[in-house]
């Protein structure tokens, strides 16, 4: 598969779980990559760690991204450290959950600014320098929970439903510029957004994955880089499953 030298990688929520997989196999395989997080220190550690691993030029940033002015700070500030982003991968997510009736406007407002919004300002920030390439790949992080629904996630739900028909839309507005968008639904995947589950519901939840197993960041780390390559340059507007089978 291709190797991405020269190439400027920007991953949302680079700092641990899905987004950090996804610096680390960008790093491998020759990018250079700029992520944010909401600590500037944890952003820097981290950046550090995975460049001495890998030999890759690696950047850490603050960045609150579901603030609009601090997207457009962070990408003029990757443009200038490192070049334009032509790859961007939404990755930073959050969940609030609670049955609808108890669910506070705050749990609704949070999680739309930080999954979808941020989207659509990280988005629109890079879209000019892909443009002015003539190249990008941009790949969203929904959910599985976004096509099936999850009582107690409503709001959540939402947010990774609204990133499917953000995305189609982007796809078919910068296909002729050879720039393409494209979606992951991951599945029950381990990290620290689902260590919060209760050990009993998970094992259950577990029996329900026809591959009886939960997927590893690293898995979806595979599909982004997948997306991203030159290999899948006629896939756009799609909608990836990695979820061991559990969406079918
Ligand atoms: P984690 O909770 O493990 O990590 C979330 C990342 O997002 C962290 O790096 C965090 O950085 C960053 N982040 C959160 N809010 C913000 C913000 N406002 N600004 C900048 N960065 C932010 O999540 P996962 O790795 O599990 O999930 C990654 C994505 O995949 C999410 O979009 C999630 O919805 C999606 N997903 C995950 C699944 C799973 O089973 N884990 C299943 C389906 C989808 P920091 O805390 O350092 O600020």
């Amino acid at each position: 598969m291709s190797d991405f030298s020269d190439t400027v990688i920007l991953v949302t929520g680079g700092t641990r779980g899905i987004g950090r997989a996804c610096v680390e196999a960008f790093a491998q395989k020759g990018g250079t990559v700029a992520f944010c997080g909401r600590s500037q220190e944890t952003a820097e550690t981290v950046a550090a760690e995975i460049a001495e691993a890998t030999g890759a030029t690696v950047k850490g940033y603050q960045a609150d991204i579901s603030n609009d002015t601090e997207v457009d700070a962070l990408v003029k500030a990757v443009t200038e450290d490192l070049g334009a982003p032509t790859i961007l991968v939404n990755n930073a997510g959050i969940t609030k959950d609670g049955l609808l009736m108890r669910m506070k406007n705050d749990a609704w407002d949070d999680v739309m600014q930080t999954n979808l919004n941020s989207a659509f300002y990280t988005c629109r920030a890079v879209s000019r320098g892909m443009m002015k390439a003539r190249y990008g790949r941009i790949i969203n992080l929904s959910s599985i929970v976004g096509v099936h629904g999850q009582a107690g996630q409503a709001n959540y739900a939402a947010s990774k439903a609204g990133l499917i028909g953000f995305s189609k839309s982007l796809a078919q507005e910068f296909a002729s510029r050879n720039i393409t968008v494209n979606v992951i639904t991951p599945g029950y995947i381990t990290t620290d957004m689902t260590a919060e589950l209760n050990e009993d519901a998970l094992n259950e939840f577990v029996k329900q994955i026809p591959a009886k197993r939960a997927g590893s960041p690293d898995e979806i780390a595979s599909a982004t880089v997948f997306l991203a390559s030159q290999e899948a340059a006629y896939i756009t507007g799609h909608v990836l499953a990695v979820d061991g089978g559990l969406g079918m």
